[in-house]
């Protein structure tokens, strides 16, 4: 039997939730945290024409394909957004985040500046972004290398691309200094939860007060 808790729930608007950072300030294990601790959220996969890194699985880090086939999904309007990111396009496949939204069901974006900026020209109402900031750029480049899945020419590069990444920070809704996992954690879900209750992502508030 569906409570009627449980029906004002599926009213709900979800929310596009964008965490954007340089690579190594810990947005990765910050996502996956979110998504084991609520089930309420589900993660955009995005395509790549990136090759895949040792310990990725197509269909769950990302889709990997080729510069053919993102081209098409491209020109056939397939992708909410996509941007080159260090010499590689990546994309936001549309229909999922359509069917996730639509079901009442948060969608958390990994994606960049680029990405973050079509989704606020496009989806405005719906979307949440947070920028995660790495303490210092000494602590960003040991993240980098304890990763240690990237050669040291791709460390420098990125090194060189945060300084870029990071200066796009005030076109985000939130800013967050990555110091403590458990305390950024955290603060982003505080940001979730608060904006789950702002009254437009309730559609179903008026049909509930007049139940009352
Ligand atoms: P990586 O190659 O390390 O997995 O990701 C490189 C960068 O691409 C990250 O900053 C990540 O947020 C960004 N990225 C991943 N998927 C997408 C996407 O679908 N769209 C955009 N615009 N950026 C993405």
């Amino acid at each position: 039997m569906i409570t009627t808790e449980e029906t004002f729930e599926m009213r709900r608007r979800g929310v596009m939730l964008v965490l954007s950072s340089p690579s190594g300030a810990g947005k990765t294990s910050l996502s996956r945290s979110m998504l084991e601790q609520d089930r309420h959220i589900t993660l955009s996969i995005s395509v790549t024409t990136r090759p895949m890194r040792p310990g990725e699985v197509h269909g769950k880090d990302y889709f990997f394909v080729s510069h053919a086939e993102f081209e098409r999904m491209v020109e056939k309007g397939e992708l909410l957004e996509y941007a080159k990111v260090f010499d590689n396009y990546y994309g936001t496949p549309r229909g999922f985040v359509n069917e996730t939204l639509g079901g009442g069901k948060d969608v958390l974006f990994d994606i960049d500046w680029q990405g973050t900026r079509q989704l606020a020209a496009s989806n405005r109402p719906d979307l949440v972004s947070v920028f995660i900031l790495p303490p210092s750029m000494a602590e960003l480049e040991r993240r980098l290398r304890i990763r240690a899945q990237d050669s040291d020419e791709v460390v420098a590069g990125r090194m060189a691309k945060a300084q870029a990444e990071m200066s796009h920070w005030p076109e985000y809704d939130y800013v967050i200094i990555n110091r403590n996992f458990a305390a950024t954690l955290g603060q982003i879900t505080a940001i979730l939860n608060a904006e789950r209750c702002k009254r437009v992502r309730q559609p179903g508030l008026d049909d509930f007060v007049n139940s009352l």
